[in-house]
């Protein structure tokens, strides 16, 4: 076996982001602070590998770790000047996990290892604060108790609690020595009776028992799924640290902090942390007591201040980029035991990135892929609109960005059931701890009632770009009773509410909102990656309204304009009845000639927004039992329109009805069968186009876009309509008119017979929605009920109706892209159904050299930036 552990200041592995696969996140970085002379204490990393021969090998550890680990203990004792298990000088560790990409809180931890009934003697006499020392001897039995040993924590809460009311103190800094002493006695019979173990006094049984517990936490419920919602691989595994502890809590003259070296939120270039005097890490994270702005510590501790604003600069240097910090201060001396890059919302990454191009720390290009296009979203949907009346009923720390509203929901389990039902809910929490994180992936937004802007809440609710309000502490929420109280209101569960994570405000009801701000930084990022992307980036879009917004979004054309879409309109859906039901061509004549005039209006609108840029319009392909007549009254509302009775109507449903719809009569095979839709709609394509050219508005050049298309004679057909009508309108109207015809590949044969069918096609834009439909055979309609197994099972690793199944329908489109363009070398080629808005396909889309991506009009930016990621990487 390779090495397996590292000591910090002397790796023996190239530190840099490879070294993470075996370090971990912190491993790596605790080496990189400590050869840059940081003040780090002393400690090794165990490597990844261990991890990985623990879960193979029935959870053993390796010998020869056990006896490096001896060693590096042992030469921790020789710097500290201390000794692991000491009667009269004890060295005490901490034992954290650190896998390659941080899991906020999602794995364990367990500090002041190396205390039992004697240490604790020696610990209080060598530091003349017997509190101290056995305020951390139960801190260890507490945290061992849970991670290790298994005891629900509440349990020890509980005893700590019921002690405080007792003695009638409020805060745990006001229990003395002796009350820690019972206190310590509750916790190891609550260990006994729970476990039928003793808390072990041995120091190195304690040790291996932390270091296995870290490994186990691995794959802990909260981990796997944190694991699941950020597609991080099962097999990575953690390494473990074991450092020398260093002690926040032994007085007024130490302190224990986290800080970001940019505001998180925002990304202003500010100190940005909390802190407390007398106190340990998890004390400021938990969010049991509210913290002090660090900026304050530049009074009561200036000489560390000023120290650790010089260490956040040099790592700023050093990383690049922004810094997530923790230290503490052990009578006046700093220690740093933790940076990492620190997660931040989509509007703070943004101006990160902007800023430190200015400050010439980065490159543009380095800029570009620093932000994760998914976070975009967050920026583009709206914003509380100012001047909306709010009755405001709390405030908080604004601790995530952006506005959400939703039904009050006081629980994880709640606000998922809730989701399933398509409702939006808001999760409303005392605080909240890992065990959330399901609820509040589920959730519109997170409110709770203590902690700080670095509690639990607010990083998770950070990297997931929900909006957080968090430390709202005049709210009292009554879990039993499903209500909180805020002054004079009282809301129930199920009540609707908004928050406002920019500003911290809570209010009652739904408020409105406004257009987001895209200007600024945002447009800066954006220019820069149109600089370097080669995809174009079109838009599904069929309204003008969302045309409008896809263009200000910078869609630079439509790659898929579904024509049936805009016969979802009251009026037209009975034309439309009309034409699917009449069993007499002239009956569909009638109805088609209803239609013509709205689909011309409709073409006249989107061609003036897209002022010369390519529009594609599918031609009709509608599953026809989205358009048939469901009700009684739907029904009779045809009737008036056909020469049918009720009855007939009735048995011509009946007629049309498809068990399989998608496979069905639909797409290019209506257009083979009922000629005169297809030609109606490319009479409105080329009448509003010669409409545009006498109001002098830019034309367009349509591409016409016949669906669902399986074999070459289909789309030879199709196409001869399509340039008969064209001569027809050209003549009647006396214009020239330019238009491309084409197709989409949705189809296995299709992509399969690609060199044919390019004979008759302009281009080919892959309908990836219905490709993997036919490819893999599972319906997208009734997928849910089973995907979910799919990815549980890993037979999946994301859904494939989200990101491209590379292998099996990516294949498909790699065949029709070469078969295509062996035929036709000018062949256009695009992708128009969702995977043309996720990123991972995107990157598939360059690597295949497609000419465009289309997508709906709000995922247009992350598609402009995924477009400049993919090439850059591609490119690197
Ligand atoms: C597709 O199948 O990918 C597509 C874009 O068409 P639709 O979703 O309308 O079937
Ligand atoms: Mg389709």
């Amino acid at each position: 076996m390779s090495k397996l552990i590292f000591r910090f200041n002397n790796q023996g592995v190239k530190i840099g982001a490879n070294s993470k696969e075996i370090l971990g996140g912190k491993g790596t970085n605790l080496a990189q602070m400590a050869k840059l002379g940081l003040p780090v204490p002393p400690g090794f990393t165990i490597s990844t590998k261990v991890c990985e021969y623990f879960y193979k090998n029935n959870k053993k550890i390796p010998r020869k770790v056990v006896q490096d680990a001896k060693k590096e203990i042992s030469l921790i004792e020789k710097i500290s000047k201390k000794k692991f298990g000491d009667l009269s000088n004890p060295l005490l560790v901490s034992v954290r996990s650190g896998s390659r990409v941080s899991m906020p809180g999602m794995m364990d931890t367990i500090l002041n290892l190396g205390l039992n009934d004697k240490t604790v003697i020696g610990l209080k006499t060598q530091t003349s604060n017997g509190r101290f020392a056995k305020d951390s001897y139960r801190r260890l039995i507490q945290m061992y108790g849970n991670v290790v040993l298994g005891v629900e924590s509440h349990f020890f809460e509980e005893l700590i609690e019921n002690y405080k009311l007792t003695k009638g103190v409020l805060q745990d800094t006001e229990l003395e020595e002796e009350d820690w002493d019972g206190l310590i006695q509750n916790f190891k019979d609550v260990i006994k009776e729970k476990t039928n173990k003793n808390f072990p006094q041995d120091v190195n049984e304690q040790l291996w028992g932390a270091i296995s517990a870290v490994f186990l936490s691995w794959n802990s419920k909260r981990a796997k799924i944190y694991r699941k919602i950020n597609y991080i691989p099962d097999h990575w595994g953690t390494a473990v640290n074991v450092q020398a502890m260093v002690f926040g809590n032994m007085g007024n003259d130490c302190a224990t902090g986290v800080a970001f070296t940019r505001n998180p939120s925002t990304g202003k270039k500010e100190i940005f942390g909390e802190y407390l005097i007398n106190a340990q890490g998890e004390d400021v994270v938990a969010g049991t007591r509210t913290p002090e702005n660090l900026i304050k510590m530049n009074k009561s501790m200036s000489k560390i201040f000023q120290q650790l604003k010089k260490i956040f600069k040099k790592l700023e240097n050093k990383y690049k980029d922004m810094q997530d910090i923790e230290f503490t201060v052990e009578n006046n001396k700093l220690w740093m035991l933790q940076t990492r890059s620190g997660k931040r919302t989509a509007k703070a990454a943004i101006k990160i990135a902007v800023d430190m191009v200015s400050e010439n720390l980065i490159s543009n290009k380095e800029a570009i892929l620093r932000i994760d296009p998914n976070t975009l979203d967050t920026l583009l949907h709206p914003t509380l609109d100012e001047k909306a009346e709010k009755k405001i009923i709390a405030t908080g720390l604004p601790a995530s960005p952006g506005a959400a509203s939703g039904k009050v929901t006081f629980s994880a389990e709640e606000a998922e059931r809730l989701k399933e039902q398509m409702q939006d809910t808001i999760l409303v929490r005392i605080e909240t701890s890992p065990e959330d994180i399901n609820g509040m992936h589920a959730a519109k937004g997170i409110l709770t009632a203590r902690g700080g802007m670095t509690s639990h809440a607010a990083v998770v609710a950070r990297g997931m770009g929900k909006p957080c309000v968090s430390g709202s502490s005049k709210i009292k929420i009554d879990y039993e009773n499903k209500k909180f109280k805020s002054g004079n209101y009282e809301i129930k569960e199920g009540e609707v509410i908004t928050i406002d994570g920019g500003s911290g405000k809570v209010m009652l009801g739904k408020v409105p909102t406004v257009k987001p701000d895209i200007s600024g930084d945002f447009s800066k990022i954006m220019s820069w990656a149109d600089k370097f992307r080669k995809l174009k980036v079109r838009t599904n879009s069929e309204t003008p309204a969302d045309t409008k917004i896809a263009r200000e979004f910078g869609a630079e054309g439509i790659g898929l304009c579904r024509t049936e879409h805009m016969f979802f309109d009251e009026k037209r859906i009975i034309s439309v009845r009309q034409m699917i039901l009449s069993k007499t061509a002239d009956d569909r004549r009638e109805a088609i000639s209803k239609l013509l005039p709205y689909q011309k209006k409709d073409f006249v609108e989107i061609f003036k927004i897209m002022n010369g840029l390519p529009v594609t319009v599918r031609l009709l392909d509608p599953p026809l039992h989205e358009f048939l007549p469901k009700t009684e009254k739907d029904i009779n509302d045809i009737t008036k329109e056909l020469s049918m009775s009720h009855n007939d109507i009735k048995s011509r449903i009946a007629e049309l009805h498809e068990h399989n719809p998608m496979l069905g009569h639909r797409g290019c095979r209506l257009g083979i069968s009922f000629p005169e839709i297809y030609e109606m709609q490319c009479q409105a394509i080329f009448e509003a186009l010669a409409e545009c050219k006498n109001k002098k508005i830019k034309l367009v050049i349509p591409e016409i876009m016949i669906p669902l298309v399986s074999t070459a004679a289909e789309i030879q057909i199709l196409r001869n309509l399509v340039d008969r009508t064209a001569k027809r309108i050209q003549k009647k109207h006396s214009i020239k008119i330019k238009y491309y015809v084409g197709t989409m590949i949705e189809l296995p044969r299709a992509a399969i017979r690609a060199k044919d069918i390019a004979k008759f096609a302009d281009f080919f834009s892959f309908g990836t929605n219905d490709l993997t439909q036919t490819t893999f055979g599972i319906s997208r309609d009734d997928s849910g009920k089973f995907l979910n197994d799919y990815v549980e099972n890993k037979i999946f690793n994301k859904d494939p109706f989200v990101s491209i199944d590379e292998r099996g329908v990516g294949e498909l489109i790699k065949i029709a892209t070469e078969r295509g363009r062996l035929e036709k070398k000018t062949l256009k080629l695009g992708i128009c159904g969702e995977h043309g808005g996720d990123p991972a396909s995107i990157e598939f889309c360059e690597k295949s050299k497609l000419n465009y991506v289309s997508c709906s009009p709000y995922r247009v930016p992350v598609a402009r930036l995924s477009a400049a990621q993919a090439y850059l990487k591609k490119n690197k």
